[in-house]
């Protein structure tokens, strides 16, 4: 089935594009056309521009209360079609069933719920000092372009819109044209919620039409943008002429340093944490520093997870890995690993080429390197595919210099039995997010990466507080 999808959602309906441009969206595990969206053009870009503008001060009125129920109701709505969410991005960027339904689509409901939590707690005006009557006021940034990508297609815009909308924002959201089926479906969900039109418009296209226009435009106040560290640089030079706010999480190249006194599962935990998603998460831990007294076990429960780990069609059931997005991605990780091998990593698992009983679809076989030097374009490369480096470490200081010689600081990850050597290191890492023997964050905690990883922080009350200008009025009272 081909869906037909070539509307933009604009001032609070859905409009025909101003010219046709059509572009062809891909189902990864049957390399199939699933849907036909549009390209917009600068002047359907002026259109949803127009209209986040012109609704900007009614929506920065309305009440905390009120602005509530309409989250409330968008909550009570996204619950009731997430599974056709998680069939969106199934067919768009090919998670597999229980994967979308349980994490992908889940992760969606999960912000939506907290986001609603962290505003409703959220103080706007306070006093630095009453007796001088200096009085702090948070206010709406204005107008926003919301630019995702699609490997956490409906994870990345809930990040954005839900701390947008209560903020007083009003926004643009331009979802990945690879991936645009979940963003449309959200904005079916705004509609429906009832949220006044104009507060949230969506626009598809690419980064060198609709991105570029929204990163240049004079009515644009803030882009927020996830994806790759080349785009985030364009977006900002693009950005400097308006002097806007320029909020970026990009791409990561996480380390994952495993101890010798690691918990018995924490090589494994570490490989299958590269895998999932395919490999398309970046915040995955895809260098594994392995303490070299024990190696060699390590290498060998790697190779197990990876013999393991089932790749298949993204409509089966099952706890297997789908295909990588696109064409393009898939010949990207095919180019890296072969890369990795001629720079003479040994290649211990998977490798080059698709499994042998998959004959189209853009799949990639789980695949691990040993005795990898962090030198190697493997280990620098965002390879953003099933692929796991291994490197060997001797000492505690030889593992933070490691995992801190990289382009990025997104997550690392340490795994240790010894309480102080986790927070030693912990302090010592340079990134946004540390994560110490599989515990997760709590819900809410801050999302962001340190140098080329990007520059906001995304969750919770930080996410908020990227959407707000902060006002000092003195003489208050
Ligand atoms: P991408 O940068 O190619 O595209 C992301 C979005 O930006 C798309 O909507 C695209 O149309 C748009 N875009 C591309 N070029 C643009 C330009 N010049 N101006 C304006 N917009 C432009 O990235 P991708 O391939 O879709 O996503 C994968 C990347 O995203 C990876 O590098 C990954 O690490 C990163 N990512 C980061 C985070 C995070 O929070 N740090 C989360 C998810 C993904």
């Amino acid at each position: 089935m081909i869906r037909e999808k070539r509307d933009f959602y604009i001032g609070g309906q859905w409009v025909k594009p101003s010219r046709t441009n059509d572009l062809e969206v891909i189902d990864p595990s049957t390399e199939e056309v699933c849907a036909i969206i549009s390209l917009g053009s600068e002047k359907d870009t002026n259109d949803a521009v127009k209209a986040a503008k012109d609704s900007f001060e009614l929506w920065w009125g309305i009440s905390k209360e009120e602005k509530i129920n309409l989250l409330n109701n968008l909550l009570q709505i996204y619950i009731k079609r997430s599974s056709e969410m998680a069939e969106a991005i199934s067919i768009e960027m090919g998670a597999p069933k229980d994967w979308s339904i349980n994490e992908q689509s889940q992760s969606g409901e999960d912000h939506i719920r907290t986001f609603i939590n962290k505003y409703k707690n959220f103080e706007f005006e306070n006093y630095l000092n009453e007796e001088q009557g200096n009085y702090i006021a948070y206010e709406p940034i204005g107008v926003c372009a919301l630019i995702t990508p699609w490997n956490w297609p409906i994870n990345q815009i809930a990040l954005k819109v839900l701390p947008a909308l209560s903020a007083g924002c009003t926004m643009i959201l331009k979802p990945s044209e690879i991936a645009p089926l979940s963003g449309m479906l959200f904005a079916e969900m705004i509609h429906d919620a009832g949220f006044p039109k104009g507060v949230f418009n969506l626009i598809n296209g690419d980064g060198p039409g609709v991105g570029t226009q929204l990163s240049s435009h004079p009515d644009i106040d803030m882009v927020s943008f996830t994806g790759s560290t080349r785009a985030g640089k364009l977006i900002t030079k693009n950005a400097a002429d308006t002097i806007k706010r320029v909020s970026l999480e990009l791409g990561g190249k996480g380390a994952n340093i495993v101890f010798a006194d690691a918990d018995e599962k924490a090589v494994r935990r570490g490989v299958r944490r590269v895998f999932n998603n395919s490999g398309q998460s970046c915040n995955a831990p895809t260098r594994l520093l392995v303490e070299k007294s024990i190696y060699e076990k390590a290498v060998k429960e790697a190779i197990e997870v990876a013999e393991k780990t089932d790749v298949d069609l993204a409509n089966k059931e099952g706890k297997h890995i789908g295909p990588v997005v696109s064409k393009v991605q898939y010949d990207k990780i095919q180019n890296l690993i072969n890369k990795g091998i001629d720079e003479g990593a040994k290649l211990v698992a998977g490798g080059p080429n698709r499994p042998s009983h998959l004959n189209k679809g853009y799949f990639v076989k789980p695949t691990v390197f040993v005795d990898v030097d962090n030198e190697m374009t493997i280990a620098k490369e965002e390879i953003f595919g099933p692929v796991v480096s291994i490197i060997p470490f001797s000492t505690e200081e030889e593992a933070i210099k490691i995992s801190n010689d990289t382009a990025y600081g997104l997550t690392n990850y340490i795994q240790t039995n010894d309480t102080n050597k986790a927070h030693r290191v912990a302090r010592q890492l340079r990134s946004g997010m540390v994560e110490i023997n599989g515990v997760s964050f709590a819900d809410g905690s801050p999302f962001g990466g340190y140098k080329q990883s990007g520059n906001g922080r995304e969750g919770g009350k930080w996410g908020i507080e990227e959407f707000l200008e902060v006002k000092s009025i003195s003489g208050w009272k």
